[in-house]
């Protein structure tokens, strides 16, 4: 079992603390209760309370303690590589086109929402950089500009030579640079979200773990162990963390465990010398390697270990060991902070509208991709409830939730895909990959 590791993060240790959130205390009601203070729930309380609406939000521990607290901070304004316009329509209809649409504007939103509400979360956007590690995914690259383009949007293709210049490593066959991608300090982000949604008058409770979800005179009921919200609506945003609370949603995704690293500090003159431009790296191997320098000028990189004993001992080394290879020149790699945060995964990838009885629904599935899709979905669910959206405007199907087929195989699926996607992705890079 990993411990919990949310005030090890490195997040944890360069954010001002929270201002303090009381746990909710007797009977209140909203026009909606959202259960779940990660960026999903934030963005979506936020945006409602926007246009006039009393919103409730309850947070078992505090808001970003689940995934939105623990992550790289990439700003990713981007589905799965594989997925081109066509794949997502093929997938969910023509809601698919609507879903390309919103990822699309997705990274230009986090940043306009931080500059709007000021949020202090060292933002960056530097542009977001997927280098492909084979010739066949540069292609699908080339095509991903030329599906952005046809939707009039512009992301730059680097060459093999462009690419070891930005990354200071060679090996990859070129990278897209999506310049309205970048970076942020997520649990600051999550901190400021907090902030500026109380100000816009919701009700944040935290350390307020809802146990149970009833419904009574028409209106549908969030019970704490000190309190309850009656609501007309409620919204499930518990991502991974949803537990017991509501089995069907459970069923549903897959909880996967990622672990990251930080490591030492460097000084300027290293700093200088990899990862120029400070644009995010995710490269598009299966197991993504992932780096980019924190703000205070260390690397934060991170994936998943196997099933077993003691797996923060074995990410840092495998992730420390990862970093020393592509990056001879820095010498020694020493993680200062490592901790680990769970994604809601899909079969899929794609995220998921559940609506679960009248008036209750569930947002969740955001799988690595959750920080620019979760804002601009929030705001879109917002959109929806207030009326400013119509059903055929909404970016994703509205539909009961399906079981993950095989659930329990499919739990213990990143035990067989790590050591096979491991293996196929160094077969394929070959010896590259190396410092340029
Ligand atoms: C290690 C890691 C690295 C990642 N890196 C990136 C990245 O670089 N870029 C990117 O875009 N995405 C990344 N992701 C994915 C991204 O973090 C998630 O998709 C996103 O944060 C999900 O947000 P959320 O609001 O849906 O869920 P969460 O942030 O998980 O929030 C769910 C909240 O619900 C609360 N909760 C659960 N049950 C209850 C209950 N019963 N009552 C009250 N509250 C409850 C939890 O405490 C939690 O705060 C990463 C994820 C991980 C784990």
């Amino acid at each position: 079992m990993a411990t919990e590791t949310f005030h090890q993060s490195l997040w944890s240790a360069l954010t001002p603390a929270a201002e303090p959130m009381p746990p909710l205390v007797g009977d209140v009601s909203s026009d909606i209760v959202v259960v779940g203070a990660g960026f999903l729930g934030l963005s979506t309380a936020l945006h409602m309370a926007e246009g006039g609406a009393k919103v409730v939000l309850l947070e078992a521990d505090e808001p970003g303690f689940g995934a939105s607290g623990r992550n790289t901070g990439f700003v990713v304004p981007s589905l799965k590589t594989a997925f081109g316009p066509a794949d997502v329509r093929g997938l969910l209809g023509e809601a698919g086109d609507r879903l390309t649409a919103l990822v699309g504007q997705s990274g230009n939103a986090v940043f306009d929402l931080i500059r709007r509400y000021a949020i202090d979360c060292s933002a960056e956007q530097t542009g977001w950089l997927q280098p492909a590690h084979t010739a066949a995914l540069q292609r699908i690259l080339e095509q991903r500009q030329r599906d952005w383009a046809t939707l009039g949007r512009r992301v730059e293709i680097l060459s093999r030579e462009e690419t070891a210049e930005k990354i200071g490593a060679s090996g990859y066959h070129g990278a897209l640079l999506d310049p309205t991608g970048g970076q942020i300090n997520p649990l600051a982000y999550a901190r400021g979200l907090a902030r500026a949604t109380m100000a816009q008058g919701v009700g944040i409770y935290a350390g307020s773990r809802v146990q149970q979800v009833t419904r009574a005179d028409g209106k549908w009921m969030a019970v704490t162990d000190k309190g309850r919200v009656r609501a007309d609506r409620m919204l499930l945003t518990t991502n991974a963390l949803v537990d017991k609370l509501y089995p069907a949603v459970a069923d549903a995704i897959i909880p996967v465990r990622v672990h990251q690293i930080a490591s030492q500090h460097f000084g300027e003159a290293d700093q200088a010398s990899i990862l120029h431009g400070r644009s995010p790296v995710a490269d598009t191997r299966r197991h993504t390697f992932a780096v980019r320098w924190s703000p205070d000028g260390r690397l934060v990189t991170g994936g998943l270990v196997m099933p077993g004993p003691m797996p923060l001992e074995r990410a840092t080394r495998y992730f420390s060991k990862r970093l020393e290879n592509i990056f001879p020149a820095l010498g020694r790699i020493r993680a200062e902070h490592v901790w680990s945060g769970v994604i809601a995964a899909t079969l899929d990838s794609m995220p998921r509208f559940m609506s679960l009885e009248p008036g209750l629904d569930a947002a969740i599935g955001c799988n690595g991709r959750g920080i620019a899709l979760t804002t601009s979905l929030g705001r879109a669910i917002a959109g929806l409830y207030s009326g400013t959206l119509a059903v055929g405007e909404f970016p994703l199907p509205h539909k009961p939730p399906q079981p993950v087929p095989g659930k329990l195989v499919a739990q213990y699926g990143p035990a067989f895909w790590l050591p096979w996607s491991n293996l196929r992705d160094s077969l394929e890079s070959g010896a590259g990959l190396a410092a340029s």
